[in-house]
């Protein structure tokens, strides 16, 4: 399986000479004086001292120094200027409100299930028009912009894994005068780069990896266009999806980790999904680093490593994927993913889940404990599984 995993991103080196696994941990610390703090304290005011300086924070809906710590981090490893959200639905909500109203969205008919309920949604109220494609066949996705505002891409996507191929849809979405998203949670910016590939705008929920722990919510939009920059800004000030100060602090305490951690489970993913492909209680196995996968040579392409997240179908329908998921003692049954946990989920459980996702499809987060473990621990619940 190649690239092998992850070190392309250790190698890959800054204007200032830095690889990405060391901006994880350089970026975003205070000015280096003598006796200066070494990390960013918790910024808990909520007003500021009157100023005259353009681009005053002036009040803790619009600028918070903590936050800003956050953002210098993500910014130097995504390459653009970062603005952190309350969550990642926060962040996904201003991306979205970049649409003109009444403007058409291309929306993939396989992506995280709140941003397709959002859309949706946001269909309803006639603020937006949907049109749902099938992501991974690239000449359908182009076929779907004309006339279009807004693409909204996700790659790889979750739970479905399924690869984008980035930048021959930002390419044919700027020659038509429309606007990428590209939601970059599942890679990080570890592994792909959307901006470097055309997009306009990337979205994370840094719930997931990027913070890593399993214990804050939060989001964050970058982009290099200055006017869209300005737009989000609006959107967050205007709406109040501020992040709290806190949660910011614990989403860069978590990211200095970010290399190391996705390394170990990035690891260990590639050898589970090898020997899930091999296991008889497993009918197919979703992750771009298969050689077989229908996604791996555009992740191979565009992309530093595979990732930590794999999906399952397992044999027997729904009744065993659920035998899968309640039969675990390591692996905790639980939404979400990205975490230093090992948590497993049968997605349909959920009622918002689309029907392109297999009722027996079970997502694995693979998180950084001994990877025989996990095994032994996945291996019993799907033996048991099969009754
Ligand atoms: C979890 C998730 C989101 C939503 O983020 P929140 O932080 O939960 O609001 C968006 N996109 C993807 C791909 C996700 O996995």
């Amino acid at each position: 399986m190649s690239p092998p995993p992850y070190p392309d991103a250790v190698s890959t080196p800054d204007p200032a000479g830095w690889s990405r696994s060391t901006r994880v941990v350089a970026a975003g610390r205070p000015p280096r004086s003598p006796d200066a703090e070494v990390g960013p304290g918790i910024s808990l005011s909520s007003t500021y001292v009157a100023s005259d300086e353009p681009g005053a924070r002036t009040y803790a809906r619009v600028g918070n120094r903590t936050w800003e710590a956050l953002e210098d981090a993500l910014g130097a490893l995504e390459g653009g200027t970062a603005l952190s959200f309350a969550s990642g639905m926060a962040a996904i909500s201003a991306a979205l409100e970049l649409t003109p109203p009444g403007g058409v969205v291309v929306v993939p008919d396989g992506a995280y299930n709140t941003t397709l309920a959002l859309a949706d949604h946001l269909e309803v109220s006639g603020r937006i028009a949907v049109r749902r494609v099938s992501l991974a066949q690239t000449s359908a996705v182009v076929d779907a912009l004309d006339g279009a505002a807004t693409l909204w891409v996700e790659s790889p996507t979750n739970p479905l894994l399924d690869v984008a191929e980035i930048a021959l849809l930002c390419d044919a979405a700027r020659d038509r005068g429309v606007l990428t998203v590209v939601d970059n949670t599942f890679a990080t910016p570890l592994l792909q780069r959307p901006l470097e590939l055309g997009a306009d705008v990337v979205v994370h929920s840094v719930t997931k990896f990027l913070a890593g722990h399993s214990d804050v919510v939060l989001g964050a939009a970058l982009t290099r266009d200055e006017g869209l920059c300005a737009r989000l800004r609006r959107e967050r000030t205007l709406r109040g999806g501020v992040p709290g100060p806190f949660e910011a602090w614990l989403a860069l305490r978590g990211l200095r980790t970010l290399a190391l951690r996705l390394e170990r489970s990035q690891t260990s993913a590639g050898v589970l999904a090898a020997r899930l492909a091999e296991h008889p209680a497993v009918a197919r196995v979703r992750y771009p680093g298969l050689p077989d996968d229908p996604g791996h040579a555009r992740a191979c392409a565009q992309m530093d490593g595979f990732g930590a997240i794999v999906s399952i179908e397992v044999r027997g329908g729904a009744q065993a994927a659920e035998a899968v998921q309640a039969g675990t003692r390591l692996w905790t049954p639980a939404t979400s993913l990205g975490g230093v946990e090992s948590l497993l989920e049968r997605r349909r459980r959920q009622p918002a889940e689309p029907a392109t996702v297999p009722e027996e499809l079970v997502r694995l987060s693979v998180g950084i404990e001994d990877v025989e473990d996990l095994w032994a621990d996945l291996c019993a619940a799907l033996t048991t599984s099969q009754g």
